[in-house]
This record gives structure tokens, C-alpha cells and sequence, in this order.
């Protein structure tokens, strides 16, 4: 095998992402995968991603962009809590929210990559630790972005970032028909949990992508470990229910007659234990290990900020790698104090949202309902995770916020 300078282990969105920008930036790369194109295509669904403005702009420099056909865009979001009465709001996505199968667009990403000269070698399945150092006897780094599984050995768990010891949330995702497009729904059942839907362009189509987040014990709980398999019509009527009582918004958008699972393999049922690792290793070989993506940061997709979050610190290590070596500790820990700064937003804000709302955030909700504009802003800071953060982990923020929108109106009426 030829020597390259970097090697990115893991063609997900972050290290495909990575070997995109770093060929583009003229650097020398090998990308290590356990799956082809092929078997990236096929297979189980993996997530149901919105991928989000920054994101988009990414991928578009990269010259990347795929499958963004209207249909599958994303203009507005409406948030609804459930309760008595119901809060709601609806606000519009400047930068269009995407949703592409990953099972499509990964694929799409990985031919660009190759068919713009990039090295590829296809590993055996569940490399470890010990094939990271070996192959890094080949680089003058090497980045892994292997997903959730990361490996292990390398970045251990950060404690101090790390408040959660198991999943705060069991999930079902999946793809149906019958589901009217509506833009993004983000539907909230306090105490249960939650339910996301929008429309995605798939293997088959266009589709309903949906996401039940069902906090652990709750009456959510039972559909996200129930069997399809075993009994369809049985999972469908279940389903329909939870929706009718959970996300009366999703449920009126149901046709019954033509309600189903887009297809067997387009479902996924688990839960995720947020976790933040270490994300420098030194080798064996001497050489540095960088961990980037979920391989170093896995939240639970409440937000749904992961996927974004590892195309950012893709782009990060990218800029950085480029502007040049040595890639030692050094090297590597600035790296990923530069990557924390959206990281370490996100990743509170995550997993604050697996908890009940705090007073300000709820009376953010109760401004957002009564004030277009404020809504507008709401729903755009999920494309802006710092600003994000910023406001929900701050009550004065929010008052300052409330009183400014206040005087506005005001103004407006006056
Ligand atoms: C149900 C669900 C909904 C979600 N919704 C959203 C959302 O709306 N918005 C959002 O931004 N995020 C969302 N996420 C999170 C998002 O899917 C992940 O954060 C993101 O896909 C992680 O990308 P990655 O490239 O870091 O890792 P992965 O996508 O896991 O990719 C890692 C790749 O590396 C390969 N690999 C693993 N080990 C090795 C190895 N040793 N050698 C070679 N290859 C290896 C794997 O096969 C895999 O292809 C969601 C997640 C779930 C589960």
C-alpha cells in the first residue's frame, strides 16, 4: 500500500466529510471502510438525519450536494407540546432542513470521493484498536470516525462530560407511507417523550421519516421495543394510537388506509448512551490518533445535532490538518478544543433536553406561541447550536430576549 499523509478510519457522514474537504484542500489521504458503496446502499436504516443549513454549505462547496430536490427540503417546523391547553408554534427554516436516507446519501459522498481519485481500502468487518496502529505506521496521522462503536481501547469515556451512565430515551425510527408532508414536526409529550417527522427522500422515494423518543418506562416505551415482524398490522395499529394520543399533529396528517412501514428493513429500534470520549490517543507507532464525530462524541438524537456536529468538526480538523503538521499531542488537543467549541454546545444542550424543560425554557415556548418572529428565531437555532445553548442554558438571556421582543411589538402596534 502507498504511504498517505492522513488516514481517516470510518465512512460516515464525519469521515467522508473529512476525506471530501481534505482532497479538496490538496492533502494527501487514505480513507480506511469496512463497507463499499454497495453494502452502504443496502442494509438496515441507520438514523433518520435532518442535515441543517451550515451542513448544506458544506456539502455544497465540497461540490457534494445530493438528492435536495423540494420535495425533501424542509421550509417550516411547528413544535407542539402536549397539554391543556396545547402549546404551538410554527416557524420558517431559512436555511431548508434536508433529509436524505443516509443509506443514499453516504453512498453518493463515497463515489465522489473515489471518483475524484481518493484512496479507499475496504477493511475486514469491526476492525480494532490494533488495526488503527497498524495502519497508522502508514500516516503522519490518523483520524478515526468510526461511529458510536468507536473503538474503545483508544478514547475511553470523558467522566467529567459524561452525566449520563445509560440511555435516557428508547427509540423507533423509521420510514412510512401515508404520511402527508407537513415540513418538520417536533412533538412533545411531556413526560413520555418525544416525536419527530418530516419527509425524506429514500431508496423508493419520497417518504415520512419519524422518530419516537420514548422516555424509559413510559407509555412510549412499549411501541419502540415492539415487533413488526411478528404481527405488521398489529405494530401499525399500536403506532397509529400512540400518535393519535402522543402527536395529534402527525396523527391528522395519517391516511389509515395507506399507513405502513416504507419497507422490513426500513426500521431501527435502540437507544443511545450519551457519551464524550477522549478524543486523543497516542499509538504504539508513535503516530496520534484523533477521534472526530460520534467515534468521540455520541449524543442522543433529540436535537438532532450529531450528524451536523460531525460534518462541522470535520471541516475543523480538515482546515487545521491542511495549514500543516507536526500532528503530535499538541497538535490534536488544540484540534479538538477548537471542535468542542460547537461540541461542548451541543452536547449540554442534548442532554439537557432529555430532561423536563426548565421555567425559562418553557416560558421561551409560551413567547414563541403568541409571536411569529420569536418563533422564526426558535426554530432557526437549531441550525445554530452555540447561539443555541446560549439562549437555553441562560434565564436572563431568554427575559432579555422576551423584553426585547416585547418592546418591538410595541413598537409595531403602536
Ligand atoms: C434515529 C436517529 C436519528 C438521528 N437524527 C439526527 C438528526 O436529525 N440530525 C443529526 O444531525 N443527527 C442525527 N442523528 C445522529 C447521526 O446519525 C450521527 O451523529 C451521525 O450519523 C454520526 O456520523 P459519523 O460519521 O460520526 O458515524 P457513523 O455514521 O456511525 O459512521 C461511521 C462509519 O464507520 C464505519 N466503521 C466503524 N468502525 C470502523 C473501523 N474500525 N474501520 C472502518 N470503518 C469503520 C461504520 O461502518 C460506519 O459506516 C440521529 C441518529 C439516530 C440513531
Amino acid at each position: 500500500m502507498t504511504t498517505s499523509e492522513i488516514g481517516v478510519v470510518g465512512a460516515g457522514i464525519s469521515g467522508l466529510t473529512l476525506a471530501l474537504r481534505l482532497r479538496q484542500l490538496g492533502v494527501d489521504v487514505t480513507l480506511y471502510t469496512e463497507k463499499t458503496a454497495d453494502e452502504l446502499r443496502g442494509g438496515r436504516l441507520p438514523n433518520t438525519v435532518a442535515r441543517m443549513g451550515r451542513t448544506r454549505d458544506r456539502e455544497r462547496a465540497l461540490g457534494s450536494e445530493h438528492f435536495a430536490d423540494a420535495e425533501s427540503l424542509s421550509k417550516t417546523a411547528r413544535i407542539s407540546i402536549k397539554g391543556e391547553p396545547p402549546l404551538e408554534f410554527e416557524g420558517t427554516i431559512e436555511k431548508p432542513f434536508h433529509a436524505a436516507d443516509f443509506r443514499l446519501l453516504l453512498p453518493a459522498f463515497l463515489d465522489d470521493y473515489t471518483s475524484r481519485g481518493g484512496r479507499l481500502v475496504v477493511t475486514e468487518p469491526s476492525p480494532g484498536a490494533a488495526d488503527v496502529e497498524r495502519w497508522s505506521a502508514d500516516h503522519e496521522l490518523i483520524v478515526v470516525a468510526a461511529g458510536r462503536r468507536s473503538v474503545a481501547e483508544l478514547f475511553p469515556r470523558d467522566e467529567a462530560r459524561s452525566p449520563y451512565d445509560r440511555p435516557q430515551r428508547s427509540l423507533l425510527a423509521g420510514l412510512y407511507t401515508g404520511i402527508t408532508p407537513a415540513g418538520f414536526s417536533y412533538n412533545v409529550s411531556p413526560g413520555c417523550g418525544e416525536i419527530f417527522q418530516m419527509p425524506m427522500r429514500t431508496r423508493d422515494g419520497m417518504a415520512g421519516g419519524m422518530l419516537v423518543e420514548a422516555v424509559p418506562g413510559g407509555p412510549l416505551e412499549p411501541i419502540t421495543r415492539m415487533s413488526y415482524q411478528d404481527d405488521p398490522r398489529a405494530f401499525i395499529r399500536t403506532l397509529q394510537g400512540v400518535l393519535a394520543e402522543h402527536a395529534p399533529r402527525i396523527a391528522e396528517r395519517v391516511d389509515p388506509g395507506s399507513f405502513d412501514l416504507l419497507g422490513p428493513d426500513d426500521m431501527l429500534q435502540g437507544a443511545v448512551t450519551p457519551m464524550v470520549r477522549n478524543p486523543v490517543a497516542k499509538l504504539a507507532t508513535g503516530r496520534i490518533a484523533l477521534a472526530v464525530g460520534d467515534a468521540w462524541i455520541t449524543n442522543d438524537p433529540i436535537t438532532g445535532q450529531g450528524a451536523n456536529l460531525g460534518s462541522h468538526c470535520a471541516w475543523v480538523a480538515a482546515e487545521a490538518i491542511a495549514a500543516g503538521g507536526p500532528y503530535d499531542v499538541r497538535f490534536a488537543e488544540s484540534v479538538a478544543a477548537e471542535m468542542w467549541k460547537v461540541a461542548g454546545p451541543v452536547t449540554e444542550w442534548a442532554n439537557a433536553f432529555l430532561q423536563p424543560p426548565a421555567e425559562h425554557v418553557l416560558k421561551l415556548f409560551i413567547g414563541a406561541a403568541m409571536d411569529r418572529g420569536l418563533a422564526d428565531h426558535f426554530i432557526n437555532l437549531f441550525s445554530d447550536p452555540v447561539a443555541a445553548w446560549s439562549l437555553f442554558s441562560d434565564p436572563a438571556e431568554v427575559d432579555a430576549l422576551l423584553a426585547s421582543r416585547a418592546e418591538s411589538s410595541l413598537v409595531v402596534s403602536s
